[in-house]
């Protein structure tokens, strides 16, 4: 019996990295549960999806190959026809922007309970899941009075599966009914400033409100641009207008898992934080020792970023602009 069924995402023709991640939540739950874990693979290249997400912990990937890219009418379909016949104890979705738009409906029509945002997990007395409230401040568990149910599971929470495996491959043959096709997704476009994905930058230079005015924006622009890195920030710059809003980190800007993440004159809000946790390494220059940015960074630099950032910018090899 399959005891964990989640559900992978792609976006125009690449995995997103919480398809890894949830990976290593499923197998942990069905670990729990002494069970198998099976992964659903629904559009794009779905042979090339299922030989990368073949990782170890992956007992068995099912492919759904009916079309190009996300479709609400076609996952919940696809979806479906795999509980039906998997019959998992735990359907898993990501916590996403396309999987908000298809759990619910997915957890109506199969009649299952449904928490979305989940963190973690217990199933020492049954099934409790973990959530997060008031930007992290507050962690709620929900016990879970049925047999089988739903979950949504945030992204980058857990660590990307590694490891190559030898989970066994099926297409599955799902017969799509077009007239449960209420929507199609027309297009892509980039919207102002769209020509970067912060979520997919190796290395972040974050910056916060200790850059004090728009003016001095150039100074992190060169060390950005000295290290190869992607220019990002905390909420203010992006209120004051200095940022555009797709550059924000945070619970209500982008979740980022770089390799490096240099925090520079930000505080370290649990807001700001929930976005960058995920980091490998985190780096803070802030002037003001006890800011708690520092709690989590495993590098940290006291001092001025005025005085720290040009100097970091010429061991590195750039000019520092003067500000
Ligand atoms: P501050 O907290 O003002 O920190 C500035 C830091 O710079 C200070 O630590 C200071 O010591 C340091 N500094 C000042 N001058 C210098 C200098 N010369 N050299 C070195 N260091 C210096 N915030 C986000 O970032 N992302 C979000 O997605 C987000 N979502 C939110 C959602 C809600 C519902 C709410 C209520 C808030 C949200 N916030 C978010 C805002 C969050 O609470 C903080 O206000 C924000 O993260 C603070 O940004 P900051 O660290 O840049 O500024």
């Amino acid at each position: 019996m399959t005891d964990v069924l989640a559900v992978t995402e792609s976006r125009r023709g690449t995995l997103r990295d919480v398809s890894y991640e949830m990976i290593t939540a499923g197998r942990g739950l069905a670990d729990d549960l002494g069970g198998e874990l099976h992964l659903l693979v629904i559009n794009g290249d779905v042979g090339t999806f299922a030989d990368e997400l073949n990782r170890e912990g992956v007992d068995a990937v099912h492919t759904v190959d009916a079309g190009e890219e996300f479709n609400h009418g076609v996952y919940t379909q696809a979806i479906e026809a795999a509980y039906g016949e998997l019959s998992p104890t735990a359907l898993l979705m990501p916590n996403t922007v396309n999987g908000l738009d298809y759990a619910p409906a997915v957890a109506g029509s199969l009649d299952l309970p449904l928490v979305t945002d989940v963190v973690g997990f217990d199933t020492e007395d049954g099934i409790e899941v973990t959530r997060e409230q008031y930007g992290g401040k507050v962690e709620t568990t929900y016990g879970i009075d049925a047999d089988s149910y739903a979950l949504t599971i945030r992204p980058a929470e857990w660590p990307q599966a590694e490891g190559t495996g030898d989970a066994t491959v099926e297409a599955m043959d799902v017969e799509i009914d077009e007239s449960r096709i209420g929507t199609t997704v027309n297009g892509f476009e980039e919207v102002a400033g769209g020509d970067v994905d912060i979520t997919e930058a190796d290395v972040l230079v974050s910056i916060g409100r200790g850059i004090e005015d728009e003016e001095n924006l150039p100074l992190v622009e060169a060390l950005a641009d000295t290290l190869d890195a992607t220019l990002s920030s905390s909420r203010p710059i992006v209120d004051n207008g200095w940022l555009p809003k797709n550059r924000q980190v945070g619970q209500s800007g982008k979740v980022v898992t770089p390799d490096v993440y240099i925090a520079i004159g930000i505080s370290g809000a649990v807001q700001h934080v929930a976005g960058m946790k995920g980091s490998d390494t985190i780096i803070a220059i802030n002037s003001d020792p006890n800011a708690p940015i520092f709690d989590l960074a495993d590098y940290g630099i006291v001092d001025d970023l005025f005085e720290v950032v040009p100097e970091l910018i010429e061991e590195f090899g750039g000019e520092a602009p003067e500000v």
